[in-house]
């Protein structure tokens, strides 16, 4: 299927590594034009370098860190800038730190929130007039399964992922008029560095290996195994592209059928 992304124009937030790296990727694949931003200079330019000679397209890469106000202004002028107009956002950032309730402190949910919640309410102020000039736009912002069943010792991705669901629904009722799709997808678990961390986490709590707790992880999802960056980059490049017109409001799963939901 043609996605229609040839020549649109996209900003991958928090893209050097992981899911959002392979969203940029898949992308530029599909002919999009591709910015990305992170906090590390060197994998940042890494990945620009590297995506730009696996797709053929060049890659502007910005270092910004999406929890810094400063730094998603800057950002999404540079890109308009540059690149002269933004038609697709992916609105991602690094996970907040696990831990149950009682580990935590209210300042660790101030700093989550400026990671998780208020990066993607900046983001969205940040491009949305200009998508409202252009007529038309389409906003994915990576959420987790969480948002659905909660998951253990993630207090902090559980609770305030459900605040960016709550943002993107509201957001497609208020813009749809304006031809602004706003839509979420929520991950399972799909083997990138950040679960590498979360495995090391449980292991060190439960005294048991990285590997015994990926196999317990992997055990309950029906699909029997984790899923891959490039798996999640595909349902993520449909939802943004005009192959998806008449989809906006949606939090879709990619979860191997871990949450069993009926809705
Ligand atoms: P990752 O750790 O592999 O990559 C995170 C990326 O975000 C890196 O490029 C990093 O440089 C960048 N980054 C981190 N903090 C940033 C900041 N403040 N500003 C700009 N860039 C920043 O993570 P991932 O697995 O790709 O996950 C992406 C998001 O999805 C995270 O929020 C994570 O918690 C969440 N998530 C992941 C899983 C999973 O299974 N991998 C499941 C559910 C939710």
């Amino acid at each position: 299927m043609d996605l229609g992304l040839a020549n649109r124009t996209a900003l991958v937030t928090a893209a050097s590594r992981g899911w959002g790296r392979a969203v940029a990727r898949r992308l530029a694949c599909e002919g999009a034009t591709v910015a990305i931003c992170a906090r590390g200079e060197d994998s940042l330019r890494a990945a620009a370098t590297e995506i730009g000679a696996e797709t053929g397209r060049s890659v502007l890469s910005v270092l910004a860190d999406v929890s810094d106000p400063a730094d998603v202004e800057s950002l999404v002028e540079r890109v308009l800038a540059e690149l002269g107009r933004i038609d697709l956002l992916v609105v991602n950032a690094g996970g907040p730190p696990p831990g149950q309730f009682l580990d935590l402190s209210p300042s660790d949910w101030e700093s989550a929130s400026r990671l998780t919640l208020m990066s993607a309410v900046r983001l969205c102020y940040a491009v949305i007039p200009s998508m409202r000039r252009q007529g038309v736009g389409s906003i994915l912002a990576i959420t987790s399964v969480s948002v659905k069943q909660p998951l253990r010792n993630l207090v902090l991705s559980n609770s305030l992922r459900m605040a960016v669901v709550g943002l993107v629904k509201t957001l497609a009722t208020e813009l749809a008029p304006c031809g602004i799709r706003v839509n979420s997808i929520c991950p399972g678990w799909t083997r990138t560095d950040r679960v590498g961390k979360l495995l090391r986490d449980r292991a060190q709590r439960n005294d048991t290996t990285v590997e015994e707790e990926a196999a317990a992880a992997a055990q309950d999802i029906p699909l029997g195994r984790m899923g891959t960056p490039d798996e999640f980059a595909n349902a993520a490049a449909f939802l943004l592209s005009p192959a998806a017109s008449y989809i906006t409001g949606v939090c879709l799963l990619v979860d191997g059928g871990l949450y069993r939901g009926a809705s």
